[in-house]
Formats: structure tokens, C-alpha cells, sequence
């Protein structure tokens, strides 16, 4: 192993965990790895084949990921080829067959398609493992589920003695359940590290879309490039994509652009100015992923608030990767949350759209979160933190306004228990706010002693409130389906039950940005 590692790869010492994964794979025992990016996986899978003189397998996402490993691989010596449907070369698969690779990359759908006398072929030449990266596509709770990473259960049965490993930067443990089930894993041995990437700073800033916005963005931006390292600013439309990229090129900002409407031309075109620092931004969708690695990306800047925290952690994970101090800034509007049933659109079964509005709720959260980002974030990976303040996040260094909102939490508690149903958090804020909507009075929700109560207040003003009660845990939320409820949690039932409506034990909370009117 360690001749190998030398020889090839150019470096002295395995990772701790590498050693363990690589080892329980040449044992033959199915791995799972859940690492961060840039961590070193892709040595788990590159290693084992070459120390056991048989093929490794892997099935891999994106044809143009496949190129650049296939030719990293091949400069360091080692016999790698693809097989998918951008393949040339009609040879490649008869030399696959007979063994004359050491790794082999297939996209799924070549791996489910191609005919059982190929796998039986190379067997008796020799499989080391089959490996599964970018495993997260596997599970319809990830953030990027494919159908045709499900369907590669049916090689578990023609590979039957052969060591399966999925790799993922991102898994829950709902994730993490799916794939090991998925892929009908025995046993696995699970390496799970940590996520904590402690030179990303964490900010999240409210903003208003217009023009006057883009310009201060832009002022920001222009100001970071003058001070070096490399932009990626995410946004969740073309046009977002457009404007923005046309604006920071009208201020003398050299920025690209990358989205899915580009030819692949173009679009490799920009991607390699990028890498080679002739442009110092890149505006893109999230189409600009899987496969970029360049080190010193100083910002990943959303400009919209993503789908989910997977995806997030993933996209803003991009930036200092070398280890110097990046930010990870995420500009958020209310309407952001409000996407949920549309990008719900097109799924079939009710699970697949409860895990989307779920997703799009845990990143809502993050947003409106007012203690530590990087708590926040580790937690919902699975980690336990038990620091409550990380120090480099805005939560964390910026002085807070903190008020005791006990009157406040109590009326809407009181009118979240008073009009017990399936609501979400706007109908109770609607109460209190004293709303004669239709709605309202057929539930004949305007008899509550605590109707119109609220009116002091705005319903951004209570939805804020709605979300600290939520994220200290006096409020739950469920989903079911596309539709969201809000219920009182036993922590908010104790509260009402030793509070009268002249008397509420105190609740000191933070006053956010939007709670300024
Ligand atoms: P991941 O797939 O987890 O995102 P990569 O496999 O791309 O990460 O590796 C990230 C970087 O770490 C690469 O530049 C790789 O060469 C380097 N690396 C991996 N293993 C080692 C090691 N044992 N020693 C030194 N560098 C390593
Ligand atoms: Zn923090």
C-alpha cells in the first residue's frame, strides 16, 4: 500500500482514514465514506486496485468528471478509461473485459445496461471493488437524487463477491440509511469525518431584489477581487445568472458566466478562464459543480436561497479549500421559502416532495437562525457540537439585540394551541394580527379571545418570531407532503402552562433585522 502510494501519487503518508478504508476493502468488506470535499477519497478507491492487481470499478456521475480523472490517472501512470456514451473509442470495452484496465469509470447507466457476459468476462479477470461516487444520488432524501443510481442494486447480484464502496460528501443519516440499503451493502464499514471546514466564515444577510441591491453587490464584489483570490457567486435562475455578470462587467469587474443554457463550448470555455485566473469571478447556477477544484477560492456568494443545506454546504464548500480564511455569504428574500410547492412541480410520490419541502425548510432555518451557522450546519450533518458559539460565524462575532419577548411568545403559543388544526405558521399570525379573511371567519377563528391581539406588530415581525420559537425548540414543525404545520412542542406547552395573560417566566430572544420596525 505504501509503495503505492509513493510510487504513483507522489506522497509519504496515508490519511488516517484512508489507511482503514483501504484496508477493509482488500479485506473485501463493503465501505461507506462520508468525508468532506477535498478530503482524499478519491485515493480509497484508486489505491486498492493497484495494490490487488485487479480492475476497480466506479461508477461516477458526469461524463466530463470521468475525462479529468481518467487523465490525471493516466499521467500518473495508471491504465484508467471510461466507458459512457461519449466514448470514442470502440475498443475500450473488449480491453475493459479482458482486464487491461486498473480503473474503470462507467456512468450508472452504462453500468445497468451493459450485458451481464461483460461483468462475467471481467470477474474471471478480476474485480477489486465497484466503487459509487457522488453515492448521495442514490437516495431520493439527497439533494440530488437520480433514478438511475437506484437501479444499480441489480449488480449487487452478478457482483456478488465483490467489495461495494459508496463515497459522499454530503449524508444525513437518512442519506447515509438509503445508501447502504440501496446498494444492498453487508456490513459495511462506515467512515464518517468530520464537516467542520473552520476557516469558512458563515454570513446570511436579508436583502431586497432591484437594482439597488445589485449595485451594492456589486460594490462588495469588486472590492474582494481588488484584495485577490477567486469569486463564485451561485444564483437560482438564468437570468439572475445574466444580470448580475452584466453588472459586475459594466463596473470593470472581469466575470463569467456558467449556467445550463450555454453551449458546452462556452461553458468550458469559462470554466477554464476561471481556473487559470483569468477571470476572477464566476456567475453561475449550481450547473457550475461537481469537479472544480481549484484551491483558493476566496467567497462563494448565493445570491438566492438554495434548495437545501446539502447543496449549500456543498456549493459554499468550494471556497478555501487550502486552508486560508473564506466566506461563505448567503443573501436570502422571504419569497426564497415560498418555492417549495413549485420546485415540488413534477415529483410522482408524496415522499420525494415531503423531502424536498423538508430540504428547503432545514435551509429557510439557516437562515433565519440567530445563534452559531457552523453549529447549525454540523448538526444537521450528524455531528455533535458542543461548543453553542464557533467565533466565525455573523452570529457568533456580531453584537445582538436581545430582548425579553415572553408577552409575545406567549400570544402566539396561546393562538398556535387555541386554533389546534393543520396550520401553518400564517394562520395563527393572521388571527393575531386581526384578519377578516373568509378563512378566518368560517373557522370562526375571529370568536378567539386572542383575535387582533398581535396588531402591533407585522406578520414578517411574527413569522421571525415563529422561526427563533421553532429553532429553541417551543414550536415544532412537521410536513406532510407539500403542506407544513406548526404545533406547540411539550418545551412550549410547559411554558403556557406557568404563564397567565398578565404573567409569562421571561424569554429572552434575539431581535433579527427583520424584527426592526
Ligand atoms: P475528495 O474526493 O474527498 O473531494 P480528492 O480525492 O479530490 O478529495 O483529494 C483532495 C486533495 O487531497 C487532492 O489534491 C489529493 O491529491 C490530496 N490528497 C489525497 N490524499 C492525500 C494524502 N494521503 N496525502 C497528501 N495529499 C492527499
Ligand atoms: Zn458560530
Amino acid at each position: 500500500m505504501q509503495s503505492v502510494l509513493k510510487k504513483y501519487f507522489g506522497f509519504s503518508e496515508f490519511r488516517p482514514y484512508q489507511r482503514d478504508v483501504i484496508e477493509k476493502i482488500l479485506e473485501k468488506r463493503d465501505c461507506l465514506v462520508v468525508m468532506a470535499t477535498g478530503s482524499g477519497k478519491s485515493l480509497c478507491y484508486q489505491v486498492p486496485p493497484l495494490v490487488a492487481s485487479k480492475t476497480g470499478i466506479v461508477v461516477s456521475p458526469l461524463i466530463s468528471l470521468m475525462q479529468d480523472q481518467v487523465m490525471a490517472l493516466k499521467q500518473r501512470g495508471i491504465r484508467a478509461e471510461y466507458i459512457g456514451s461519449a466514448q470514442t473509442d470502440p475498443t475500450v470495452q473488449t480491453k475493459a473485459e479482458s482486464g487491461q484496465f486498473d480503473i474503470l469509470f462507467l456512468t450508472p447507466e452504462k453500468a445497468c445496461s451493459i450485458s451481464t457476459s461483460f461483468w462475467l468476462n471481467l470477474l474471471k479477470a478480476g474485480i477489486c471493488l465497484f466503487a459509487v461516487d457522488e453515492a448521495h444520488c442514490i437516495s431520493e432524501w439527497g439533494h440530488d437524487f437520480r433514478v438511475e443510481y437506484k437501479k444499480l442494486d441489480k449488480l449487487r447480484g452478478v457482483l456478488s463477491d465483490v467489495p461495494f464502496v459508496g463515497l459522499t460528501a454530503t449524508a444525513t443519516e437518512k442519506v447515509r440509511g438509503d445508501i447502504i440499503s440501496s446498494l444492498k451493502m453487508c456490513n459495511p464499514y462506515v467512515s464518517v469525518g468530520s464537516f467542520d471546514r473552520t476557516n469558512l466564515f458563515y454570513v446570511v444577510k436579508p436583502f431586497n431584489p432591484g437594482q439597488h441591491f445589485v449595485y451594492e453587490l456589486v460594490q462588495e464584489i469588486s472590492k474582494k477581487v481588488a484584495s485577490g483570490g477567486s469569486t463564485i457567486i451561485y444564483c437560482t435562475t438564468v437570468k439572475d445568472v445574466e444580470q448580475i455578470s452584466k453588472s459586475l462587467l459594466e463596473a470593470g469587474v472581469a466575470a463569467g458566466m456558467y449556467h445550463g443554457q450555454m453551449s458546452n463550448k462556452s461553458r468550458e470555455e469559462s470554466h477554464r478562464l476561471f481556473v487559470r485566473d483569468e477571470l476572477r469571478v464566476m456567475v453561475a447556477t449550481v450547473a457550475f459543480g461537481m469537479g472544480i477544484d481549484k484551491p483558493d477560492i476566496r467567497q462563494v456568494i448565493h445570491y438566492g436561497c438554495p434548495k437545501s443545506l446539502e447543496s449549500y454546504y456543498q456549493e459554499s464548500g468550494r471556497c478555501g479549500r487550502d486552508g486560508i480564511a473564506s466566506v461563505c455569504c448567503l443573501y436570502y428574500t422571504r419569497s426564497d421559502f415560498t418555492k417549495g410547492k413549485f420546485y415540488c412541480g413534477e415529483l410522482q410520490t408524496a415522499k420525494q416532495r415531503k423531502a424536498v419541502m423538508e430540504s428547503l425548510i432545514a435551509a429557510e432555518r439557516y437562515c433565519l437562525l440567530t445563534t452559531c451557522r457552523r453549529k447549525f450546519l454540523l448538526e444537521y450533518f450528524g455531528e455533535n457540537v458542543s461548543s453553542d458559539r464557533c467565533g466565525n460565524c455573523d452570529n457568533c462575532i456580531v453584537s445582538k439585540k436581545q430582548r425579553d419577548l415572553s408577552t409575545e411568545v406567549f400570544l402566539l403559543l396561546a393562538c398556535i394551541q387555541s386554533c389546534r388544526g393543520r396550520w401553518g405558521l400564517n394562520m395563527p399570525i393572521d388571527i393575531l394580527r386581526g384578519s377578516r379573511a373568509k378563512k378566518i371567519l368560517d373557522a370562526q377563528f375571529d370568536k378567539l379571545p386572542l383575535h387582533g391581539l398581535g396588531k402591533d406588530h407585522p406578520s414578517n415581525w411574527w413569522k421571525a418570531l415563529g422561526h427563533q420559537l421553532i429553532s429553541h425548540g417551543y414550536l415544532k414543525e412537521t410536513v406532510d407532503d407539500v403542506y407544513r404545520t406548526v404545533s406547540v412542542s411539550p418545551k412550549g406547552m410547559q411554558f403556557l402552562a406557568s404563564s397567565t395573560p398578565d404573567y409569562q417566566p421571561p424569554i429572552v430572544l434575539t431581535v433579527t433585522a427583520e424584527m426592526l420596525d
